[in-house]
């Protein structure tokens, strides 16, 4: 994943805790910066990543389906 030709950028104060730092850097991802602008880091070990499931209802039996 990582370039070597890219230069690196270092981590940024979201990073702290996770277990991919790598000195001042990401071990991972060449700019931390940009993975945390889009929005959590999504393979930092530090932060659960949360899924809002939207909660559907479905129901059985009240509605008549439309023949197709
Ligand atoms: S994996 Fe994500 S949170 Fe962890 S150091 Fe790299 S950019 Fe930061």
């Amino acid at each position: 994943m990582l370039q070597a030709d890219m230069e690196r950028k270092p981590i940024v104060k979201q990073c702290r805790g996770c277990a991919k730092i790598d000195g001042d850097f990401c071990s991972v991802w060449v700019s931390p910066p940009t993975k945390w602008r889009l929005g959590t880091c999504p393979t930092a070990t530090h932060v659960k990543v949360e899924f809002h499931e939207q909660v559907q209802k479905v129901r059985v039996g009240q509605q008549k389906q439309k023949k197709k």
